[in-house]
């Protein structure tokens, strides 16, 4: 996969994406990463790339021509079409459904806005999606891009060492939250692994993963259960999960 990344900052997502299964994918040749800096397309002596908003009011605005120009280079270092994608917070929140759909394009382009925005004109003209990565405001789009970069990186097929833990991932397959994850040493001051963990029972170890993962999302995200199917096995799981539980307290994740 190809990822081209219009940006002020190209530094930025260079050396966020140097690290880790990114800096792996990129190395292993499953993710082409470049930056694409607008100010290296402005013209004039100090390449501007910004300017007042009509109207008046506060902050600058990214012009049009730099970003054109800047979109342009970017489009011919590779035939591959590929979708332009603002990263914006008026965007379709980013998921990990959304997240598969983009791992699946050979190639993206993103744009990272700075200041207030970019023209609207040249996002009318030129972008395909806008994606947002939270309902909150940051003072640019590099670190969304990232997040983005990250997301759909992982996902290549031999980016992770063990293709399975992605599968395991929260909002993965039936779109229920992982269950909990224990190490060496099974004894520890903080705590005893759960003793079925240490079993060897393959199928009961399953079914406390299952029921961690059920009663997980009970606890912190109920929104997620609307939206997925229980067999009859998960129900009585979950129902056992509640009984020995009991309810989420006030206070707790996913509670007010
Ligand atoms: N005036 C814009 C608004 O309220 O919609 C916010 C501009 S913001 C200060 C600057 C840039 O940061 C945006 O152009 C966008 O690229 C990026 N950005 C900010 N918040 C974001 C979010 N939640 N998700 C994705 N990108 C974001």
């Amino acid at each position: 996969m190809r990822i081209d990344v219009l940006t002020l900052f190209p530094e930025f997502i260079a050396q966020a994406a140097a690290v880790g299964v990114v800096g792996r994918a990129q190395e292993r040749g499953l993710l082409a990463l470049q930056g694409w800096n607008p100010r290296d397309y402005a013209v004039g002596g100090y390449r501007r790339v910004d300017d007042r908003p009509f109207g008046g009011g506060p902050g600058m605005v990214m012009m049009i021509e730099p970003l054109q120009a800047c979109l342009a280079a970017a489009r011919a270092a590779d035939p591959a079409p590929a979708p332009v994608i603002y990263l914006s917070p008026q965007g379709r929140p980013l998921t990990q459904k959304l997240v598969r759909e983009l791992a699946t394009q050979p190639r993206l382009i993103l744009l990272c806005g700075r200041y207030e925005g970019v023209d609207e004109r040249f996002l009318a003209a030129e972008v395909d999606q806008e994606i947002s990565i939270g309902d909150y405001v940051l003072s640019g789009g590099e670190l969304a891009a990232a997040v983005v970069i990250d997301a759909v990186a992982r996902l290549q097929d031999g980016a992770l060492n063990d293709a399975d833990s992605a599968v395991q991932d929260s909002f993965e397959g039936d779109g229920l939250l992982d269950c909990p994850h224990y190490t060496h040493p099974s004894t520890h001051p903080l705590g005893e692994v759960p003793a079925v963990l240490r079993s060897g029972d393959h199928a009961a170890i399953a079914r406390w993963r299952r029921q961690q993962s059920l009663g997980r999302t009970w606890l912190r995200r109920p929104d997620l259960l609307d939206e997925t199917r229980l067999s009859k096995a998960d129900r009585a799981l979950l129902e056992a999960f509640r009984q020995e539980r009991g309810g989420p307290e006030k206070g707790e994740p996913g509670q007010p």
